[in-house]
């Protein structure tokens, strides 16, 4: 019997039982190990044949070297977590390319590049004389600015005080939604203009104001990116690998279908019950860590303990979000021609913001082929998987998709209108889709309700179910949505607080 697959028939008992292979999951095993944990005490599940969750690299037919990020790709060089991981787990990291002044926007059937507005060169949105010539972040911090006057000069930390007792028109900051903060200090053909150069609308819905300004001065405070050379997925992985040097088991293809807390069983310890590939496997376990979205945690079929109302409502406090990519694989990069090297253009077609890979500096050594990839969220994603369904009616999560099929033909017919091409590029030599909306994640990333005290929800939800040592980590109910930094830090939170209840 190996470590990494006890037997399937028996009742196996641990001291603490992880629940999801995401980064948050393998950090927190990770941690509990470097702080003396025992390995054999510690054993991670999960439910996919995959290690990694929302961070997902992939080596697409006709590249290689260059992995397309489906997942999560980049983080602000100002984020400590993830930074210092990526340090003590020896990978490499590289400056995420921006694009500059040659970015191309198209919106209302016009197209421009970035220098264009620099230069005072108006856009097609009937701006206001204030808003004139701000590009669609400038404006986001002229609204923001309104609220809060030192925001430029904020560090994230000093924010996350502030924003406890911030008023706006003598209402509470939290209890604004972010859409309404943006209308009372923005035109609306200036919201439609961020909403389009952003690339992301639901950045600007109706989310708890407070902590939409903290991503803002998150922005702000970090003007470069960074990711990983080898793929974000290889943060987890790498994490995965170090557990089992250790000697702790990580149990693929292992689907949580039955919690139950100590007070449900006959013992002190809690039951887990999981779904595997040859029927179903009992464990029992002092302390769970359930490093699961929330999405997921709806979906445990049994599971008394967390649907009671407190805990209910506690689980309710964050919004999913959706996100969809697709990446096109190519021989040649199409885009150089265009005096275009990194970065992305944002539209208003459905496509939304398309990237450019494998021309920037910092190219791997003896990579072949590039990448084109097409980024876009609600509403549009309805249109790209309705599309996908065309192709593929019963195609769901992460596919393949035909070079030659419908998504293909949109995805470069919309890129050559975007980018002003006499006619859409020859078909690719790969084409991957994947829909985060889809189960078990529900969406890309979580952003907090409107009315909510974030600051106080991310200690409860650390320990939801009083007198147990049920804990949930993860990026939803973090204070750095959106961020593999959300996830670590709440994780971060939970290690201490088991580790100080073993001291105790
Ligand atoms: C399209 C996209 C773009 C993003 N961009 C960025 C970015 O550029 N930078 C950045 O820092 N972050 C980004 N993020 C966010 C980042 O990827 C997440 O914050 C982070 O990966 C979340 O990790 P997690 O461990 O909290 O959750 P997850 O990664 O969701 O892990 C949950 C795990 O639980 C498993 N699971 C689900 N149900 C069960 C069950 N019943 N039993 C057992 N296992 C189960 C899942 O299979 C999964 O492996 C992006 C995310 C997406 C999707």
């Amino acid at each position: 019997m190996t470590r990494n697959s006890l037997p399937p028939s028996d009742v196996d008992t641990l001291d603490t039982a992880i629940v999801g292979a995401g980064v948050a999951g393998l950090y927190t095993a990770w941690r509990l190990l470097q702080g003396g944990c025992r390995p054999d005490d510690i054993a991670v599940f999960e439910a996919s044949e995959r290690i990694g969750g929302r961070l997902f690299s992939v080596n697409m037919p006709g590249t290689s070297g260059i992995p397309a990020e489906f997942g999560g790709m980049r983080f602000p060089a100002n984020q400590r977590l993830i930074t210092s991981l990526a340090t003590q787990l020896g990978l490499a990291m590289r400056e995420f390319p921006e694009g500059g002044a040659t970015s191309i926007s198209y919106a209302r059937g016009k197209r421009w590049r970035a220098g264009d507005l620099a230069r005072k060169q108006p856009v097609p949105y009937a701006l206001r004389a204030d808003e004139l010539y701000l590009n669609p972040f400038e404006l986001i911090f002229k609204a923001v600015q309104q609220v809060l006057p030192a925001m430029k000069t904020m560090e994230p930390h000093e924010w996350a005080k502030t924003k406890e007792s911030l008023t706006l028109d003598g209402r509470p900051l939290i209890n604004w939604g972010f859409a309404n903060l943006l209308s009372r200090f923005l035109s609306d053909e200036a919201l439609q203009f961020v909403e389009m150069g952003l690339g992301y609308s639901s950045v600007v819905r109706n989310w708890n104001a407070a902590d939409a300004v903290s991503l803002v001065i998150e922005y702000v405070s970090s003007p470069t990116e960074k990711t990983l050379v080898d793929g974000t997925q290889a943060l987890p992985d790498a994490l995965a690998a170090a557990a089992i040097r250790e000697g702790s088991a990580i149990h693929r293809r292992h689907r949580l279908v039955s919690l139950r807390v100590p007070a449900q069983t006959s013992d002190d310890l809690h039951e887990l019950v999981f779904a595997t590939p040859d029927g179903s496997r009992t464990v029992r376990a002092g302390r769970v860590v359930l490093a699961l979205p929330p999405r997921a945690i709806e979906l445990i079929p049994d599971c008394a303990a967390l649907k009671d109302s407190r805990t209910a409502a506690l689980l309710a406090t964050v919004t999913p979000r959706p996100l969809g990519k697709i990446f096109l694989a190519h021989e040649e990069p199409w885009w150089s021609p265009l005096g275009l090297t990194s970065g992305r253009a944002t539209t208003d077609l459905p496509i939304r913001q398309i990237h450019y890979f494998g021309t920037e500096p910092g190219r791997p050594p003896g990579a072949t082929g590039y990448l084109t990839l097409g980024y876009f969220d609600r509403p549009q994603l309805d249109y790209w998987a309705g599309l996908r369904r065309l192709e593929q009616p019963s195609g769901s999560g992460f596919t393949m998709l035909d070079p030659n099929g419908p998504v293909s033909a949109e995805v470069r017919r919309q890129i050559a209108v975007v980018h002003g091409l006499d006619q859409p590029m020859t078909a690719p030599q790969s084409v991957g889709f994947m829909n985060w909306e889809e189960d078990p994640y529900g969406g890309a990333w979580h952003t907090w309700n409107q009315g909510v005290k974030s600051w106080e929800v991310t200690k409860e939800i650390a320990a939801p179910v009083p007198g147990t040592a049920l804990h949930i980590v993860g990026e939803a109910w973090s204070t750095n949505q959106g961020w593999v930094e959300g996830a670590l830090e709440t994780a971060e939170a939970v290690v201490g607080m088991m580790t100080r209840v073993r001291a105790g």
